[in-house]
């Protein structure tokens, strides 16, 4: 069985980042970029599956900038067998990483495709939903548990006051959230290893796919600042401004 995984490249979640001053979108010059975390989950999940010898190979896949080369690196000491960049320097929507990764999967034809349930930095949750509506197929989405039973796959999920748990016949999508598993700490012989594992770059056009943008960003603002709270010498002055001034009482 093979597992497809894609991995973004994302600013690092423990950067602070800034909106640029002209307000077109958010300032990621010299800033330490990083695996999307639920993609690091992604791609522990589907080596955690080869391990188990339920899958046979680990393909990890990711679109953009020459940089995301280093994303995949990590990837690949993490586990994975082989690494394919998708090779483009457009703003990749969802949709349209969705399209290239359905061309993708048309040509590897994986039994499983591993996604993060979002992206940190666009925060959009759409990718895997759209990549199982592009391909036809089932897909269980923010998974906290995942099992391979006799060529189904059964997925738990957090829903709201407790778990769900679905289960799908392969071939299918499956979305990761946060508590599915620890990725590992990766080694240095993993680090050099990685480095002779194969890594190939295609670009959108070999696989037919259109990557125009179709959601255009008209602004981007930073929070609204929040104004400095004050002190109360004592409950009672408390309520009193609790019920006169905020009037939540
Ligand atoms: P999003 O829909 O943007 O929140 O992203 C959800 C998931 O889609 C991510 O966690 C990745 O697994 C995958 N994904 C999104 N963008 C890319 C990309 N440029 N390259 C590879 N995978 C991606």
């Amino acid at each position: 069985m093979r597992v497809l995984v894609a991995v973004k490249r994302v600013i690092d979640p423990n950067v602070k980042v800034g909106v640029k001053s002209d307000g077109s979108g958010v300032d990621i010059g010299n800033v330490k970029m990083s695996m999307n975390p639920f993609d690091e989950i992604a791609v522990e999940e589907a080596v955690r599956l080869k391990e188990a010898g339920l899958a046979t190979e680990v393909v990890v896949v990711s679109c953009g900038v020459p940089q995301v080369q280093e994303t995949l690196r990590t990837a690949l000491a993490i586990g994975a067998d082989r690494a394919i960049h998708i090779a483009s320097e457009a703003d990749l929507q969802p949709l349209a990483v969705a399209k290239l990764l359905k061309a993708l999967m048309d040509k590897e034809q994986p039994s499983l495709i591993v996604l993060g349930k979002q992206a940190i930095d666009d925060d959009s949750n759409q990718t895997g939903q759209m990549l199982a509506a592009l391909a036809n197929l089932p897909q269980a989405t923010f998974a906290s548990k995942l099992l391979i039973v006799d060529g189904k796959v059964i997925v738990s999920r957090e829903i709201d006051g407790g778990s769900e748990t679905l289960s799908f016949s392969l071939p299918g999508v499956v979305t990761t959230d946060l508590r599915l598993n620890e990725p590992r700490y990766v080694t240095l012989p993993n680090i050099m290893k990685a480095k002779k594992k194969p890594l190939e770059t295609i670009k959108p056009d070999d696989l037919g796919v259109d990557v125009t943008p179709r959601v255009k960003t008209l602004k981007v603002a930073e929070p609204a600042r929040r104004s400095a709270g004050i002190k109360v010498p004592d409950v009672a002055t408390l309520v009193e401004k609790l019920r006169n001034e905020a009037r939540v009482l």
